[in-house]
């Protein structure tokens, strides 16, 4: 039984990954960690997450939790950045769902997986990871054949980073199949007398609002036709399974910087 402490327990995601330890096989919920000062500290996580009184109570932080195995954090970037300080302390696994990280906590997070087994993916769902590979293939086909590339997606109200980690992601995917560099040809904004967009560049849209659980398109449009590949995601609950299920591998692996590509043995196809 892997022992599981979820960091962040009482968000959005948060609560979906308790649902989810507690439904899979194999995973035992070992802590529930909500924001330190929380109105629910000490209260039955398992109440909260509309599972009734499972026997885990919610603490303000990891040192608080009993003994574990392996964190998921979704939360915020500098919480991240404790925890991850934390897990290396107690040599622990971590999987990171949170998104937003400067370039400086970036070099931070791989740092540290030179010393625990640590899996960092900006989309926890099986579907985006697969899409990675259908971009990658569509780019190779088509990117430098006369058809322009942006990327669009939509989030809820609430979601705090622009773009999305998976639209950068989908975009690095894109890029690296066609040999481009992501930080040169990506292009965030437009707006004003922007002038035509050169055929190397890859835009990105971002729509928020409501409440949509993740939508990307990378669109690869020439002049008479155009593809669209499309991924949704209507439930949360779709990256609290990948995340738990990455949790589970994590704790069997060797100190490493893993993404889900890893987790799913998809990396040489990807590549
Ligand atoms: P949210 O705001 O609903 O949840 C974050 C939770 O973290 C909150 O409950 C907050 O109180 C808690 N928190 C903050 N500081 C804390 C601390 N020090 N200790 C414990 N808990 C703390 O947000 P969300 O929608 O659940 O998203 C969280 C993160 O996950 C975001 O960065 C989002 O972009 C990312 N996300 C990633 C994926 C993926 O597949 N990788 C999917 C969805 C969301």
């Amino acid at each position: 039984m892997t022992r599981v402490v979820v960091l962040g327990a009482a968000g959005r995601m948060g609560r979906m990954l308790v649902q989810a330890v507690h439904a899979m096989e194999g995973a035992h919920l070992a802590g529930a960690v909500v924001r330190p000062g929380s109105s629910l500290l000490g209260a039955d996580i398992g109440e909260i997450c509309g599972l009734g009184k499972i026997g885990v109570t919610a603490t303000g932080a990891l040192a608080d939790s009993g003994d574990f195995d392996v964190v998921i954090d979704f939360t915020s970037p500098d919480t991240t950045m404790e925890a991850l300080s934390f897990c290396v302390e107690h040599n622990k696994a971590i999987v990171i769902g949170t998104t937003g990280f400067d370039k400086q906590q970036l070099a931070a997070i791989k740092r540290h997986a030179n010393a625990i087994a640590l899996v960092y993916a900006e989309n926890y769902s099986t579907g985006v990871n697969l899409s990675l590979n259908l971009l990658a293939t569509a780019a190779r086909a088509l990117g430098d054949a006369g058809f322009d590339i942006e990327i669009t997606e939509a989030h809820h109200r609430h979601k705090v980073d622009a773009p999305s980690g998976t639209a950068l992601m989908m975009g690095r995917a894109v890029a690296g199949a066609l040999g481009r560099d992501l930080e040169r040809c990506g292009v965030f904004s437009r707006v004003g007398q922007c002038g035509p967009r050169s055929s190397e560049e890859i835009g990105f849209s971002v729509i928020r609002g409501g409440d949509i659980v993740g939508e990307h398109t990378v669109t690869f449009a020439a002049e008479g036709e155009r593809i669209e590949i499309t991924h949704k995601a209507s439930s949360r609950m779709t990256f609290a399974n990948g995340a738990v299920r990455a949790a589970l591998w994590a704790a069997q692996q060797p100190a490493g910087y893993y993404d889900m590509q890893d987790m799913l043995g998809l990396k040489s196809k990807a590549e």
